[in-house]
């Protein structure tokens, strides 16, 4: 399984999770689809095998039975990426990997497996259909997400209009750094979008998610500006550090408010990824920040209230 590169973007795309029955993303019952690859770094990233855009391997140490019961994987493995480790147990040689996916094939105990697949459009419509009784009755449907799922606007272009041709309704869930050009046309097949402001200061934006934040902010001026009556909720992730002081919050507000059709919500840092970043072989680089203490939130939620009533 090679990393394609060379495919028809409009009918096939990296796909790297379906989650269904979610209650967050969107109106009603929606399953999520998860879209691999992102220009952002953030560093908070609770699905940090979204970010690159091809398959990747992950490793989960807890899961394998040990060299001495099985070893499969190492006389699997062309590139001489796995060897043992010192507890009996494997190691990848991220260097050596070209994320072929021929270890994960014959891993017994799954402790080796690939974020990301290429799936096609019609396949992805079909998952999403099997629960068209619980869009119908509680107002769901698909969401996209990612990773940022413009990255793949091509694709993420089809699988909306086909969802649309079968009537569900639709959502993305974008952090707003994109081509504009690309991301006008998929927005037209959009019912409800999530929008993604992190910060009004772009030089701490760039620090902690690698990236400035002038595209963002110009691109959903235009999405205001040329969508007046689709919903859009701005989210903001509240990080310690970098983004949860009342200033910060109120500097989003002030630059959101003057747009009737959007609503707004602050979302609490939590660490739930953080295992999967030791499964990439990535470092946490978050690891010493406490979650923000409820009592905390629940202040900023009010600050909210108060300055952008919805
Ligand atoms: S995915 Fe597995 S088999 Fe393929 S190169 Fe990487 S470690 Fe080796
Ligand atoms: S094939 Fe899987 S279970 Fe077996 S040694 Fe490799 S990682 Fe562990």
């Amino acid at each position: 399984m090679v990393a394609a590169t060379n495919f028809d973007k409009k009918k096939y795309g990296y796909v790297f999770n379906v989650q269904r029955y979610s209650v967050h993303d969107g109106p009603g019952i929606r399953t999520i689809v998860f879209l691999k690859g992102c220009p952002l770094r953030c560093q908070w990233c609770a699905n940090p095998e979204s970010q690159h855009f091809h398959p990747e391997l992950a490793y989960n140490a807890n899961k394998c039975i040990s060299i001495k019961e099985c070893g499969w994987c190492i006389k699997s493995c062309e590139t001489e990426a796995i060897k043992h480790d010192q507890n009996g147990k494997i190691t990848v040689d991220r260097e050596r990997c070209t994320n072929c996916g021929k270890c994960t094939d014959i891993c017994p105990s799954k402790a080796l497996n690939m974020y990301g697949e290429l799936k096609r459009v019609d396949e992805v419509i079909e998952l999403v259909e099997q629960d068209s009784s619980f869009y119908m009755r509680s107002g769901g449907g698909i969401t996209l997400s990612g990773g940022e799922p413009l990255v793949q606007a091509e694709f993420a272009l089809e699988v909306l209009k086909e969802a649309k041709r079968r009537r569900l309704n639709t959502a993305i869930e974008t952090c707003g750094y994109a081509d504009w050009e690309k991301a006008v046309t998929v927005f037209e097949y959009v019912d409800n979008i999530l929008f993604d402001i992190k910060s009004i200061n772009s030089t701490r934006h760039k620090q902690f998610t690698g990236v400035g934040n002038e595209t963002i902010l110009e691109n959903f001026k235009k999405l205001c500006n040329c969508f007046p009556n689709t919903p859009i909720t701005v989210r903001t992730p509240v990080i310690p550090g970098f983004n949860d002081t009342e200033q910060d919050i109120l500097a989003i507000i002030d630059f959101i408010k003057c747009y009737p059709n959007v609503k707004y919500e602050i979302l609490a840092y939590h660490r739930l990824g953080e295992p999967k970043y030791t499964y990439i072989g990535r470092e946490y680089l978050l690891s010493g920040v406490k979650p923000i203490p409820e009592e905390r939130i629940s202040t900023l939620k009010k600050l909210v209230q108060e300055n952008f009533p919805q």
